[in-house]
Formats: C-alpha cells, structure tokens, sequence
C-alpha cells in the first residue's frame, strides 16, 4: 500500500463486534436458563489514523466494554476487530506483545493505576523494562515522557511515591507511562473523573497537547458531552451496549439527531443564569441489561417511541454526516 493510501485507510474497523456474557450463577447456567447480558452489540465502526473519537454514555451503556475490546484486555464474543490490518483475535505472543506497545490505556482513577509501592522513576522504568529498552536509555526516556505531560521540572519526582504527589500530578505520570513506549493508539477511560474540578482543565489541555504533538489515535470514554466535546472532534453516542449516533462532534451538540442524543445534549448544564436548558423528559434509568426492550431498546424512555419501535430493532443509517439508529429516520416514514 502507499505511503497516501495507508496514512487515509482506517487504522482500526470494528465489524459487528459483540462481547455477550451469561450471569446468574452456576445453577443458572446448568438449568441452560442463565441470562445473558449483552455489553457489547453488534457495533461497527472505523476510527482513522491520528482521529479523536468519544465514546459517550450513561453508566452500563457499554464505552468501557467498547474500549477493553479495542485494547484487547477482553475477546469478543463475535464480530471483528482489525488494527492496522490484523484482527485482534489472532494476535498471540510476539504479535500480542508488539501490540500491547502500540495501544495503550489512560486509567479513570490515577490512584488505583499504579502500585504504592513503587517510587514514579520504578513506575515509570518498568514498562521500558518490559521492552527491553536498555537500563542506560531508561532515565533520559523517563524524563522525556514527564515533560511531554508538563510536570514541570520532573527530577525530584523521580524518588517520590504516589501518595506524595496530587491527583493532577500522579494522572499526568500515569498518562507518561501510557506514551512512554510511543503508541499509536490510546483509550482514555474517564481520565479527569476522579479529579478535582480545578485540575481537571489542566490534564484535558495537557492530553489534547499531547494527542496533537503526537499524532495520537484516541478514544475518549465519557458520560460528560463537555468533555468529550473538549477533546474530540467525533462522537460516538452508546446505549445498552449498541450504537445510537455517530457523527461530527459538534453537529451532535447543536443539531443532536437521535431522542437518546437529544436528552444528553439538554442535560449539559448552561453555564448563564438567564438561559433554562431542562432535561429532556426521558423518565427512568436505563432497563435492566438481563431483559433489554424488544425492538429498539431505547423504547421504554423515549419520548418519540411508536409501535414499529417494539417490533424491529433500527438499524445505524447514514443521515446526513451522520450514523443514527431510530425509526424516526427510516426512509419510509
Ligand atoms: Fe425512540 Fe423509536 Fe427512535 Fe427508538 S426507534 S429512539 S423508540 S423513536
């Protein structure tokens, strides 16, 4: 392939990709009666070279499952997941290894992301270590990636242990040993939500900073459109584990297409006291994954729901420079 066409063929295509799992115990499961609950459903998409995707939702809507399929910490239980023109399920040792290089994991919680044990330079070391990058380069990379993150002046850090640092600093270390190893690809899970509200723009400054000087692939895993539209300039929207919308980052927020879109877009607050933004009234949380609605499973909170919305589930349609999955854009009607 040539240099042009490789640089514009899609770096990942997700095809159908499903990761279903049977609950309910044991017993359950040898009464052949165990409910499966489906995280991931059928979801197709692809992702370009050096573009910022989000994948936004309410809790349990299935970003999470999305992303750790996409990382490979988890099999699909169907469908197709291709990286760079290799499917992700035949990726073993060496292969499996070169891989673990190339796509790398932001954490939510900074705290809960790195051993307490260990000082930020044996943090930081061990990934190299893993790659074999010589003991000699290891200190000179360590300080690169601590700058790249912004941690200004980042010697004296080295002999330090997270609890000695702030919630901004450690996720900016933790963000340092994601890039350490040059990636191309990166899933941000959540990475401010543990953050307080005053660092939080920092980090976001320093992530998009850092995805631009590198030309990073990167997914961003939120439930909070602001941030997502902070960060990237496409977004995917999920519920019950299926794609709803797929499009422009800002055509979603100010033209938002899909009911579920919509309610998500008039739940972000205004930040002005003279202009009212109420949610929109989409009732209840989200259906019990076990027992999903038939037909569309947004139905039981939509406000728009009519009878075909029980009987055929919508399939994800080009509508304009968008993807929505909703009767109401069917062509017939
Ligand atoms: Fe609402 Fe029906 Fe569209 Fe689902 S398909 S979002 S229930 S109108």
């Amino acid at each position: 392939m040539s240099t042009i066409s490789q640089a514009l063929a899609p770096l990942i295509r997700v095809e159908g990709a499903e990761l279903h799992y049977r609950v309910g115990g044991a017993l359950s499961a040898l009464r052949g009666h165990a409910p499966v609950v489906k995280a991931v459903d059928g979801i197709s998409f692809q992702i370009r070279r050096g573009e910022s995707v989000g994948l936004l939702g309410e809790s349990g809507c299935g970003k999470t499952s999305m992303g750790r399929l996409l990382l490979k910490l988890e099999e699909a239980t169907g469908g197709s997941i291709v990286f760079d023109d290799e499917a992700l399920s035949s990726l073993k040792g060496t292969a499996l290894k070169s891989y673990r290089k190339r796509a790398q994991l932001i954490f939510q919680n900074p705290f809960d992301a790195v051993n307490p044990r260990f000082t930020i330079r044996r943090t930081l070391s061990e990934p190299l270590e893993n790659a074999g990058v010589p003991a000699s380069e290891r200190e000179g990379r360590i300080i690169s990636a601590l700058e790249l993150v912004r941690l200004p002046d980042p010697r004296p850090y080295l002999d330090r242990y997270p609890h000695q640092l702030s919630g901004g600093q450690l996720q900016r270390v933790v963000m340092a040993r994601a890039l350490i190893l040059e990636p191309d690809f990166v899933v941000a899970d959540e990475p401010v939500s543990m953050l307080d509200v005053s660092v939080r723009a920092g980090v976001l400054n320093v992530f998009r900073d850092v995805r631009d000087r590198l030309g990073l692939t990167a997914i961003y895993i939120s439930h909070d459109l602001a941030l997502v539209r902070y960060v990237c300039e496409r977004t995917i929207v999920m519920y019950l584990g299926r794609i709803m919308e797929d499009g422009p980052t800002e055509d979603i927020v100010h033209e938002p297409l899909h009911p579920y879109t919509r309610a998500l877009v008039a739940a972000v607050p205004v930040p002005h006291p003279d202009q009212s933004h109420a949610p929109l009234p989409i009732g209840k949380g989200a259906p019990d994954p076990r027992n999903p609605p038939s037909g569309c499973v947004f139905r039981d909170r939509c406000p728009r729901a009519f009878d075909r919305c029980a009987r055929k589930v919508p399939r994800l349609r080009a509508v304009g420079t968008r993807k929505v999955a909703c009767h109401l854009f069917d062509e017939d009607n």
